[in-house]
């Protein structure tokens, strides 16, 4: 076949927040490319169930490290690790990131009906969690990107992906703090393609729709009844699709956006979202 994903094979890949969901299934992916993996988190036991599973499941290089994204130090370290193990970085993916109860509303709306108790609006917002939701989304790519990029810049070759949401195109009611820092995500991927453009670095990111894992469990099922909570129906009445998204529906997109097939790539946020964010209602 002229064209596929053999280009991958053999490159190794730093993978930041490696040991949570959509982590473990994107290094799926890359492993089944033959990727050597660098699966970093703050939790190194996840990371390294992580590595463990897919070095086993393909037979490919992978370490799980601790790596804090919010601690350039601590990446100072993992790099070294990573360099020590591998000798390069040719791509990163900045997967860490997330939402917090303490950073959403219970509201959607301030009517007349709630305006005397504004505890459960914006008002009632912990700015704690505001901005450690903030922090480990913006700052959580910012940060692995200063210190994982250098090589790649210095070497003129590397890829780097981002993960957006498709809230950061138009936000979602609830969670202000986590909508604000995914769209900067995006601007940040667009400033970042353009300084990284004439050393041969492509920067990209992908945008998930709703896919079910820890962080929304809370807002899209009740917990007691295990059925759709109001917001979970909204969710699939407006994805033209019907459903939520699988982590596996990932993949595809990440292998395309690192590998040579898309070469002349760079800037831009794909959505991975069953068409959510396309689709009026009407
Ligand atoms: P997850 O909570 O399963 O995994 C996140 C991982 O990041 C965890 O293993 C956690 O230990 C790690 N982590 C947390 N703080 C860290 C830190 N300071 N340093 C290093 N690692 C840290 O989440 P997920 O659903 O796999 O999400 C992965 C990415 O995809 C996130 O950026 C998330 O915002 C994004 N995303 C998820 C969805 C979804 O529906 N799940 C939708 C859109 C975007």
């Amino acid at each position: 076949m002229k064209y596929s994903f053999e280009d991958l094979q053999g490159k190794v890949c730093v993978l930041t927040g490696g040991g949570g969901v959509i982590g473990g299934v994107i290094s799926d992916g890359l492993a089944g490319c033959g990727v050597k993996l660098a699966i970093l988190d703050i939790k190194k036991e996840f990371a390294e169930k992580t590595a463990n599973i897919v070095a086993e499941k393909y037979g490919v290089e992978a370490i799980g490290v601790a790596a804090n994204v919010l601690d350039k130090s601590s990446l100072e370290e993992a790099k070294k690790e990573v360099l020590a193990k591998f000798g390069k970085v040719d791509i990163l993916i900045n997967g860490a990131g997330g939402n917090s109860p303490k950073a959403t509303t219970k509201e959607e709306f301030i009517t007349d009906a709630n305006v005397n108790s504004l505890e459960d609006t914006f008002f009632g917002l912990e700015m704690e969690g505001f901005q450690k939701v903030f922090d480990l989304n913006f700052l959580g790519t910012l940060l692995p990107t200063m210190v994982f990029a250098k090589e790649m810049v210095e070497r003129k070759d590397g890829v780097i992906l981002n993960i957006s949401s498709m809230n950061s195109f138009r936000p979602l009611t609830k969670i202000p703090a986590y909508s604000a820092a995914k769209s900067s995500i995006n601007n940040f991927t667009e400033w970042l393609a353009v300084h990284f453009a004439k050393m041969n670095v492509r920067v990209n990111a992908i945008a998930p729709g709703f896919f079910l894992t820890n962080q929304n469990r809370f807002l899209l099922i009740d917990e007691k009844t295990n059925e759709l909570t109001p917001r979970g129906n909204k969710i699939i009445d407006n994805t033209p699709m019907g459903k939520f998204g699988e982590p596996e529906h990932l993949i595809g997109a990440t292998l395309y956006l690192l590998s040579d097939l898309s070469s002349f790539v760079t800037g831009t946020v794909l959505p991975i979202d069953g068409g959510f964010n396309i689709y009026s209602g009407v």
